[in-house]
């Protein structure tokens, strides 16, 4: 029963992911879904990236969190449109919040939209919204043992960001273990280094970027 239960809400999820994507391409956006574990740096990323491309790229930012609107007003500093959903307790985003977040924002002109899922390593990766490419952040604090503990997340990921590089010479962090578990479960991600903090790495993810979007 309880699986039932939770087969009928994922394929009701999919189908409004799918309404999600038809909007995205009509309007011309190329939508990505960020995900990671509470403080791996998804917030940093996106301001990392808003300022290598806003001269170039109008991007829209959905921060998808528990409680507050502390990232979306850092974002909003940035002057991009930021558009805050507080999920009430929720740990993930779902396709519906995301339907319904885009019927009070507008995504016209929109070249990109990034959404940054409520931390959590888990759920996240279970929920479609109709994006074009799923990213991954795991950072060095965390421990290379991630992909292993958390396949689902790692299976589904284009992109897998190694941030907090900086760390390295700190935190025992065996990169060559950690590749090995993402390739195993999913040999075509791209596996980016990146520190959002020294901004290494950070033109290597944005040139990664601009290049699905073209696709
Ligand atoms: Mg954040
Ligand atoms: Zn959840």
């Amino acid at each position: 029963m309880q699986v039932k239960v939770l087969r009928d809400i994922l394929s009701a999820n999919e189908r409004i992911a799918m309404k999600n994507r038809r909007l995205f391409d009509e309007k011309g956006v190329f939508a990505i879904n960020l995900m990671s574990s509470p403080g791996a740096g998804k917030t940093s990323l996106i301001l990392e990236t808003i300022r290598k491309l806003k001269d170039r790229v109008k991007i829209a930012v959905i921060e998808g969190d528990i409680a507050s609107s502390l990232d979306a007003e850092k974002i909003s500093k940035e002057n991009v449109t930021a558009l805050q959903i507080n999920t009430g307790g929720s740990c993930h985003l779902d396709a519906n919040m995301i339907n319904n977040a885009l019927e009070s924002m507008s995504l016209e002109g929109t070249d990109l939209l990034i959404i940054e899922n409520v931390g959590n390593l888990i759920c996240p990766a279970e929920f479609a919204l109709g994006v074009h490419r799923k990213v991954m952040i795991s950072s060095i604090p965390e421990g290379d043992d991630k992909p292993y503990k958390y396949p689902l997340m790692f299976s589904e990921a284009d992109a897998v960001l190694i941030n907090k590089i900086d760390l390295l010479p700190y935190v025992e962090f065996d990169i060559a273990n950690f590749s090995r578990g993402v390739r195993a479960l999913n040999p075509r991600a791209k596996i980016i280094e990146v520190s959002c903090k020294t901004g290494q790495g950070i033109d290597n993810w944005v040139s990664w970027l601009s290049s699905q979007m073209k696709t």
